[in-house]
């Protein structure tokens, strides 16, 4: 593509996507189309033999994307912890992809990789962790949180981990602490590296659902008779169905007395540690070995970014690095240099943090923390709406979480039967909500209960958005209700 044709292409586009995201307001937030439908768009085509215009191919593309998307730049997406992307961080990636940079290596990316350099440590003074630490970014809270797992193993388990496998020395089968509302990333960090899910202890949580520290202390105390090895407390600062923070500083007091990696899933929650009239529920995080932060969350990059905090740098390098001689040495002008590939499993790496850099000089400390401000003050809202409304039952509201039920009161029986029918009741609302386009929001089970839950990440959301939110709902309940009548149900 000459220099001309790149120019007149890319105009005509960045005018395209001004339009799309000026009109998402009007637009459903989906279409809520079949699978069938959307595969059938693209045809069922083998590879094209012949090439293809560029003008025409990205007219096409764009269509189908802003005709067959589900928008979470929406004003009234609120599903899920998936945010608003800032339209800086769509021209960033735009800018990091044109250059390119490897930021495997230094040498291959001098002012990227001081660029992830200064954006980590940004982060990391955002949310008030060590000034010392170190970090990387990753593709989104999955591999954070898995990235700070991997280190803890190869600092705590008491072997050379990386050489002779996690095999039981002696018998004694490595063990980590979390609650049963931590995120499914621990499964699949127990699995991946070797340790199995089995390693996992299970604690449970208050009513609060926040971790209780009298049964983590029983716990790690009996596998410590029968000889096993614990190695790593997990807490959770924002947890996925609620938003709620675990008693982090008790955790931590926990894991030094043991001596244990105490790791914090912040992926959502951390960056709240902004607020200074949070700070207080945060106490602790400082303290931690290693957090995970996601940037596509709550700093708006577009997706994906992740970040992967550690107090100790050198505790990166100790669980990732390996030194082949096709690799310079990490020095460059006589200078010590950061190699990237040193700190995580990734080889080649993208310039991710070109997108979240600019993202938090457009917005500095002031505008992140507003902008978070902003979402935790609309979720309180929607919960007084929630609650002012006769045929909604609020839950709770924790962060920029909220968790309702659609329960007119002659539902609200309190025997199981009708506890039944309302959790099929609310699930089916849900599902409606999401395929209809007026509103998305998700699901969580609560103390046993299937509830709607709104989570604000969204710096587009308003006060107008939200206020609609209760009998829209509402709406969609008393028809799911005359769909699923309870006769019916017990029939089944
Ligand atoms: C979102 C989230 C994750 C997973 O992060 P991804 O970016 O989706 O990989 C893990 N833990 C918590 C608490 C989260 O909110």
């Amino acid at each position: 593509m000459r220099p001309a044709e790149f120019r007149e292409l890319g105009r005509s586009l960045v005018d395209q996507i001004a339009d799309f995201l000026e009109s998402l307001p009007s637009r459903p937030v989906t279409r809520g189309e079949a699978p069938s439908q959307v595969r059938a768009l693209l045809g069922g085509r083998t590879l094209p033999r012949a090439g293809s215009d560029p003008a025409a191919l990205l007219r096409e593309a764009a269509t189908l994307l802003f005709e067959h998307s589900l928008f979470n730049g929406h004003p009234r997406f609120l599903g899920y912890i998936t945010s608003s992307a800032a339209p800086i961080g769509a021209l960033g990636d735009m800018l990091a992809a044109s250059v390119n940079p490897n930021l495997g290596a230094w040498v291959l990316s001098p002012i990227a990789t001081e660029i992830e350099r200064q954006t980590v440590s940004w982060i990391s003074e955002l949310i008030g962790y060590a000034p010392d630490s170190g970090g990387l970014l990753v593709s989104g809270g999955n591999m954070a949180n898995i990235v700070g797992f991997l280190a803890a193993r190869r600092a705590k388990a008491g072997w050379d981990v990386r050489k002779a496998g996690v095999a039981a020395r002696e018998g004694k089968p490595l063990r980590l602490y979390t609650s049963a509302e931590t995120h499914t990333w621990v499964e699949k960090a127990a699995d991946l590296s070797g340790l199995g899910t089995d390693s996992i202890r299970w604690i449970p949580t208050d009513p609060d659902h926040r971790m209780d520290v009298a049964a983590l202390r029983r716990e790690i105390e009996r596998d410590l008779r029968n000889g096993d090895r614990p190695f790593l407390v997990i807490g959770t600062a924002g947890s996925v169905s609620t938003g709620a923070i675990d008693p982090l500083e008790a955790l931590h007091e926990v894991s030094r007395a043991h001596d244990l990696w105490f790791h914090v899933d912040g992926a959502y929650g951390a960056l709240a540690a902004s607020l200074p009239e949070l700070e207080p529920e945060f106490a602790g995080m400082a303290a931690a070995d290693s957090v995970a932060v996601d940037p596509h969350k709550w700093l708006y990059a577009p997706l994906e970014a992740g970040c992967a905090l550690v107090r100790d740098p050198a505790a990166l390098r100790d669980a990732f690095s390996y030194t082949p001689p096709y690799y310079r040495a990490g020095e460059v002008a006589g200078e010590e240099v950061l190699e990237y590939r040193d700190y995580g499993p990734q080889n080649s790496r993208g310039f991710r943090a070109l997108k979240v850099w600019l993202g938090l000089r457009q917005a500095g400390r002031e505008g992140c923390v507003r902008s978070i401000q902003e979402d935790i003050a609309l979720a309180e809202r929607l919960l007084l709406g929630v609650r002012a409304h006769p045929e909604l039952e609020a839950v709770g509201r924790k962060l920029s979480v909220t968790t309702f039920r659609f329960a007119p009161r002659e539902l609200r029986g309190g025997t199981e039967a009708a506890e039944d029918y309302l959790n099929r009741l609310n699930a089916e609302i849900v599902a409606r909500l999401q395929d209809g386009g007026e509103v998305f929001v998700s699901q969580a089970v609560v103390a046993g209960a299937t509830c709607l839950r709104s989570c604000v990440v969204n710096f587009r959301t308003s006060a107008a958005d939200i206020d609609a939110i209760p009998e829209i709902v509402a709406r969609a309940g008393r028809r799911a209700r005359s769909a699923l009548a309870p006769e019916r149900l017990q029939d089944q």
